[in-house]
């Protein structure tokens, strides 16, 4: 068998080329939406499933508040300096886990207190309404996890931040009490934190999704008002005294020292606090042997330069074949994994439906016989934000089809059934 190459996430920083809308009409709203309606109510070809299979970016978060990658504010555009850590210096080097962990110490509390959107939500009424059985997301912001926990599915293709993970034992921990144990070690940091937050610096400078000037407090006057959280959860500090930071080890591999493959015990050292610390006979140009440094702990994410696991990756090939067809939202597909299982799609003659500010890796391949007047059951571009036509393609698909669709996967909520809290979070 030949050997397969490892799927490695790798950031993409190009912008690409402007989009071409499909059907041509679909430039307003409620054309957007009559659109999205007639592709996801049309009879999938060649005896595929009835079902859609959806693939989530950064873009859909960005009414949560987070930043993206390559929209109108997203990471690379505002900060053309912005480069996000790698798997290999993460586990080499003991200096970039400190800038890791402090950037991520910052982002943390926004992050955690960040909501899903009506987009989400609106995912999870699809799948209450029997359309949407399954969601990839390159997120690792765990929206969908929490507005959707059952139904759809989600497989969550870049991991997520909600927990860490020992790259020795490969033990999870919860990332909020991870969160505490950071606050204990790094008293000035937390401090730091502490102040920040009461002076509004996490507060965006204007609203997220409209780009107007956000509504002041008066504690958010501050010069430090604007800190960014990025998508993977890291805030931006520059001359931050990033080496003063501290990190606890693995409780496991440091109560069960973990035994190398000559025999011996692999002790976990600790200062007098118990933050990771390197072993003494190490010199810190040779610190990236993971068997002389147990019990290293990274967030549960798939890093950039790290293989995604062969099981994530069965797992998302299988939402895509398990479909009929493809709505992709709110990401560019810069990814190699995301943009793969598009491809993937096409090539089962899956119909595909983009929804996103901004082009789309490879979309004039997908879309090349695509016919401009078809009414968007053979396929779909739409730019505009995923929060303006999702919510009203529930409500469209509720009008036109609620009992077909239920008795379609034999009744998530019986045929005939409305489930009350369908509509709430639109209307709130
Ligand atoms: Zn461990």
């Amino acid at each position: 068998m030949a050997a397969r190459k490892p799927l490695l996430r790798i950031p993409y920083t190009d912008v690409f080329a402007v989009p071409r809308i499909v059907p041509r009409n679909a430039t307003t709203p409620a054309a957007a939406v009559a659109a999205l309606g007639a592709f996801m109510t049309a009879p999938s070809p060649h005896g595929l499933p009835s079902s859609t299979v959806v693939l989530t970016g950064a873009g859909l978060s960005v009414a949560s508040g987070l930043a993206d990658y390559r929209g109108e504010n997203g990471t690379y555009r505002v900060n053309k300096t912005y480069r996000p850590i790698y798997f290999h210096e993460f586990l080499a080097s003991h200096e970039a886990r400190k800038r890791y962990w402090a950037r991520s110490f910052l982002g943390w509390t926004t992050l955690h207190k960040a909501l899903p959107n009506t987009s989400h939500y609106a995912l999870r009424d699809l799948g209450r309404l029997g359309y949407v059985h399954s969601v990839i997301t390159q997120n690792v912001d765990s929206f969908h996890h929490t507005a959707h926990p059952d139904v759809p599915s989600t497989v969550e293709l870049h991991g997520y931040l909600r927990a860490t993970v020992c790259t020795t034992c490969g033990n999870e921990y919860d990332r909020d009490a991870f969160q505490s144990e950071l606050s204990r070690l790094n008293p000035a940091w937390a401090a730091f934190l502490a102040d920040a937050i009461a002076a509004g610096a996490f507060e965006p400078k204007t609203d997220p999704t409209t780009g107007a000037p956000a509504p002041r407090s008066p504690a958010s006057l501050s010069s430090m008002r604007g800190i960014r959280t990025n998508p993977d959860g890291d805030v931006d500090l520059p001359n931050a005294p990033y080496t003063t930071f501290r990190y606890p080890p693995c409780e496991h591999c440091l109560a069960h020292p973990p035994v190398a493959e000559d025999g011996t015990k692999r002790t976990v050292e600790v200062d007098q606090d118990g933050a990771w610390q390197l072993p003494r006979q190490i010199s810190s140009t040779e610190s990236g042997a993971m068997v002389k440094c147990p019990g290293i702990l990274k967030p549960a994410v798939i890093m950039f330069g790290e293989s995604i696991s062969p099981a994530v990756k069965q797992a998302a090939e299988a939402a895509v074949d398990g479909a009929g067809r493809l709505l992709v939202l709110a990401t560019s597909l810069a990814t190699y994994s995301a943009w793969r299982l598009a491809k993937r799609a096409k090539d089962r003659g899956m119909p595909i439906a983009i929804v996103n500010m901004g082009g789309v890796r490879g979309e004039d391949v997908f879309f090349a016989e695509l016919d401009g007047r078809q009414p968007g059951s053979e396929g779909v571009r739409i730019e505009m934000p995923t929060d303006t036509v999702l919510p009203p393609l529930v409500e469209e698909l509720h009008r036109i089809a609620p009992k077909g669709a239920y008795e379609r996967v034999g009744g998530v909520l019986g045929a005939g059934q409305v489930d009350p809290a369908l509509f709430r979070d639109m209307l709130s």
